[in-house]
């Protein structure tokens, strides 16, 4: 069964005793709460579109280890044709769910754990990589679900791991058995946790020796003892309950459901251990994952995008402003900042690199560049939308208001603009807008995937800026020039000892 269908994926679900906690209550099984669901149905999108023959190419791909048709959320980038398909199928899954699909955090998460457990046996002569070449086997085999876990709470800001005063805020091993290990802990911000089977836990930093309790890399099963997810709130969440028209994205979810998943001292046996006390290779790990991730937005928020920038162009057929040559700028503008980091996520993919194990990475100078680019543009793509939308987006009367005996006919009438529109797709397009532009998610493009600075760091190591001068200078002092050509000639500038000045 490579290939999971959505009501398989949902019944699966279904069968794991996951130990869930929303709004304050513990849920009998996640599949049938009203502020999960719509996170399911956003997932199952990602098993259905697998078995469309015209979405075929971008969301499947060729096991490398059974040769069989697997998701290609299970897949190891085998060549940098891989890589831009992925960019491709987040571009598709943004615009037919209109937010996160969750399983890119797994994806990434599977393959630095493939990339480093090989580099670590190549080091030290362990056996994790093919320990979890069999866990990967597994995963492709029954297209599961996972959720990556990289993000630890860290504590005191200022503090390394093995000095924080609670030695919980990172996970880590509290007891080795000659069987496997016993960890404790929690990861945050867990994109999709509730909703999958898996939950792989990776090194969330770099680490120094003293600190082998901390790089551990393992995989859980969603439901095992110990384990509890505490799911988050969103923006407008408890509107879901409502069961209204006027909720905005009524099917989907807005960003990716997180939530904190507890370890309550979790056994996890030898074969599910990809890394246990190597902290010499965490801080590669956590560079593969965040690199990949990191173009990925690019993809996803770029579907996602595409959806709000219809929107936006709805709006202004609604409202009659759609011919306005400063409105179709607007538009063009909201365009132009989609497609370029759409650009650069698929150029960094083309320019993929090998890794040591086999498999591919994406140009990581690039790939930071997308998500930083991401922080400013999903958020200006958000202000052109409102300022086209209109101030009426913060002030528009509910539902209620239209269903009302006394002030129907007055919201009908006064919130009416192209009589082409019924009043009411205002009002439910604007809802959109407003719900798909809210805090949560502009916070989760600033900071999902790396805050800004994160990004920037990586950029300036990259960048090679002493190379730069040493082009500059080149240029700028060179004379290699073509031997004849009659290029003016150039005096010496005045000399520097001061009496020139
Ligand atoms: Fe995938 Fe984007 Fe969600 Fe990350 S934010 S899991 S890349 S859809
Ligand atoms: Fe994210």
């Amino acid at each position: 069964m490579a290939l999971k269908t959505p009501l398989e994926y949902v019944d699966s679900l279904r069968r794991l005793k996951i130990r869930a906690y929303v709004g304050g209550e513990m849920v009998d099984n996640v599949v049938d709460h009203p502020l999960v669901a719509p996170h399911i149905n956003t997932v199952a999108k990602t098993y259905e579109l697998a078995h469309d023959p015209e979405h075929r190419d971008v969301m499947t791909a060729i096991s490398h280890l059974s040769g069989e048709r697997i998701h290609r959320y299970t897949h190891i980038f085998q060549n940098p044709d891989d890589l831009v398909k992925k960019i491709q199928m987040l571009r598709l899954l943004g615009q037919t769910t209109g937010t996160c699909f969750q399983r890119c955090v797994g994806l990434d998460a599977l393959n630095a754990a493939y990339a480093v457990s090989y580099e670590i046996d190549q080091a030290k002569g362990t056996d994790y990589h093919q320990r979890f070449t069999k866990y990967l086997e597994y995963v492709q085999r029954e297209d599961l679900m996972l959720a990556g876990a990289m993000t630890d709470p860290k504590g005191h800001r200022a503090k390394k791991p093995s000095q924080q005063a609670d030695p919980d805020q990172f996970v880590h091993v509290v007891e080795q058995r000659p069987d496997g290990v016993v960890i404790r802990g929690a990861k945050v911000h867990n994109t999709g946790g509730i909703n999958s089977h898996e939950v792989l836990v990776l090194p969330g930093t770099g680490l120094a020796p003293g600190e082998e309790e901390f790089a551990i890399a393992c995989a859980v099963p969603a439901d095992a003892e110990g384990v509890l997810f505490v799911f988050g709130r969103q923006s407008n969440d408890s509107r879901k309950l409502e069961g209204s028209w006027d909720i905005g994205n009524t099917r989907f979810g807005v960003v990716g459901g997180e939530a904190m998943v507890v370890f309550d001292d979790v056994f996890v046996p030898n074969e599910r251990v990809f890394m246990n006390g190597e902290v010499e290779h965490c801080g590669t790990l956590v560079n593969y994952f965040a690199t990949w991730h990191r173009a990925n937005y690019g993809g996803c928020k770029g579907g996602n995008a595409d959806v709000l920038i219809g929107a936006t162009a709805k709006m202004t057929r609604i409202l009659g402003t759609d011919r306005n040559a400063i409105v179709k700028d607007k538009l063009i503008e909201m365009i132009h900042r989609n497609e370029t980091t759409y650009a650069s996520a698929i150029g960094s993919s083309a320019l993929g690199y090998q890794l040591p194990c086999g498999s591919y990475m994406v140009d990581p100078i690039l790939a930071n560049t997308v998500k930083q680019n991401i922080t400013r543009n999903v958020y200006e793509i958000g202000r052109i939308s409102h300022d086209l939308a209109g101030g009426f987006l913060a002030t528009m009367p509910d539902a209620a208001s239209f269903e009302h005996p006394e002030v129907a006919q007055w919201v009908r009438k006064y919130y009416g603009a192209n009589p082409e529109y019924d009043v009411t797709e205002r009002i439910r397009v604007g809802r959109y807008i407003e719900n798909m532009t809210s805090v949560t998610t502009m916070v989760e493009a600033m900071h999902g995937a790396g805050s800004p600075q994160a990004q920037r760091i990586v950029m300036l190591g990259l960048a090679d800026l002493e190379g730069k001068v040493k082009l500059a200078d080149e240029v700028i002092y060179g004379t290699d020039d073509v031997p004849g050509l009659a290029l003016p000639p150039v005096n010496e500038p005045p000399s520097s000892d001061g009496s020139d000045l």
